[in-house]
């Protein structure tokens, strides 16, 4: 915010400084002259310091301004890429962003990272396979997330045969 009193204090010293200019024709003392121009330059210093002063500030404001405009496109820009994706369960609770297929334009189906999407990043999984419960098993690169997605399928274990002989072996 740029403080209005400078600019208040700068018209009002050069307004004071024209008037003492105007008078000074009309003295025909030479001591008094230099006394009214002495006057007048310290009227004209302190106005160009209080435009010096609220240049600073206004140069702080177009600063500021600048920076908010840079956010606003940010979170615009952000809220066209989120309404792209659709929260989705995968099944048994295991949830992640998909591309919605009427906003793909052309992109491939895919799931994003819900940890990143929160931090408003974008943030494609990969498929890295299946596991041996029959899940899905993807990776999040940039924040190194492993999701897997799917009912985790139990299944028999497998049997472990130990004889007897090799069962006492250690003792
Ligand atoms: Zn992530």
């Amino acid at each position: 915010m740029v403080d209005l009193s400078l600019v208040t204090a700068l018209v009002t010293n050069l307004k004071t400084a024209i008037d003492i200019g105007k008078t000074v024709k009309e003295i025909t003392d030479i001591s008094q002259v230099r006394d009214k121009v002495i006057e007048m330059q310290e009227l004209i210093l302190s106005a160009q310091s209080s435009a010096m002063a609220a240049q600073t500030q206004l140069f702080e404001v177009l600063q500021d301004n600048a920076e908010l405009k840079h956010k606003a496109a940010a979170v615009d820009e952000w809220a066209a890429t989120a309404s792209r994706y659709q929260l989705r369960d995968f099944g048994a609770g295991t949830f992640a962003y998909e591309l919605r297929p009427d906003a793909a334009n052309g992109e491939p189906p895919h799931r994003l990272c819900p940890t990143c999407f929160e931090q408003r990043k974008r943030s494609l999984l990969q498929f890295i396979g299946h596991t041996a419960s029959d899940q899905d098993f993807y990776k999040c690169i940039p924040c190194a997330q492993d999701y897997f997605f799917g009912a985790r399928q139990s299944r028999p274990a497998p049997k472990r045969t130990v004889s007897r002989s090799s069962f006492w072996e250690g003792y």
